[in-house]
């Protein structure tokens, strides 16, 4: 039972691996985590069959802990956080980390150091907090700033750190690596129509006039369902 329980979780958490293992920002930590996974996976596997089953499924427990902090720390690289709000990702990423590492040291130790409990517990804290504040933080903006001007704006991942932003009409910097990505609706009329093999990536967006999901490189396209045009344009520097 203890052992499925487990298991559930550990499933979980690759979903959400496989899930960012794309984005170059959370490439590394999403495979480490999956590497995680599969040895706490493991130990849930053999802890019936095994005489020191409780040692193998704290075992599998303290790694599950470690796993889930990097889980968190691969979600909220991504998230799209409001402009004014994208600090938070600074201090609540690696504060994941710890609390998972934390939390790891208090399962193993049997709880044996009241302090790594209490330490863990406060920093899952925010941690937990800020999860239930996604809803509210990840919202999609219809408009954002530029200066005091409301602009429509657009979200999709940013092609160099895969980063979800919400993009202006005109010129953007990623809110997380800074690439400056000029963006029309309608297309600038001298943009060259876009190729979907360009080695600099494709972004996957949501048409601003039918919200069909389209593809777009850099350059023009156009809608398939409705025919609106964009244009997006960036220079990869790498
Ligand atoms: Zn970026
Ligand atoms: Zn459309």
């Amino acid at each position: 039972m203890v052992s499925l329980a487990g298991s559930l979780a550990a499933l979980l958490l690759l979903a959400v691996f496989a899930r960012t293992r794309h984005a170059p920002r959370s490439r590394r930590f999403a495979w480490l985590g999956m590497v995680l996974v599969g040895c706490a996976l493991g130990s849930f596997a053999m802890a019936p069959f095994l005489e020191a089953r409780p040692v193998v499924e704290r075992l599998g427990f303290g790694i599950l802990a470690a796993a889930t902090g990097l889980g968190h720390a691969c979600a909220f690289n991504l998230v799209p956080l409001p402009h004014r709000r994208t600090r938070l990702r600074m201090w609540l990423v690696p504060l994941g980390m710890w609390a998972g590492g934390a939390g790891s040291f208090a399962i193993l130790t049997q709880h044996q150091h009241p302090w790594a409990d209490i330490v863990a517990f406060a920093m899952a804290l925010p941690v937990l907090a800020a999860w239930a504040c996604l809803p509210l933080l990840a919202k999609r903006p219809s408009h954002v700033q530029l200066g005091e001007r409301p602009v429509p704006a657009l979200r999709f991942a940013c092609p160099r750190c895969g980063t979800v932003v919400d993009w202006g009409r005109g010129v953007w910097p990623c809110t997380d690596c800074g690439l400056f990505l000029k963006l029309d609706m309608p297309a600038h009329p001298a943009s060259a129509s876009n190729q979907l093999d360009d080695p600099a990536g494709v972004v996957r967006l949501e048409c601003p006039d039918c919200g069909a999901p389209r593809l777009a490189g850099r350059g023009r396209s156009d809608c398939a369902k409705c025919q609106a045009s964009l244009s997006l344009h960036w220079n990869m520097h790498r």
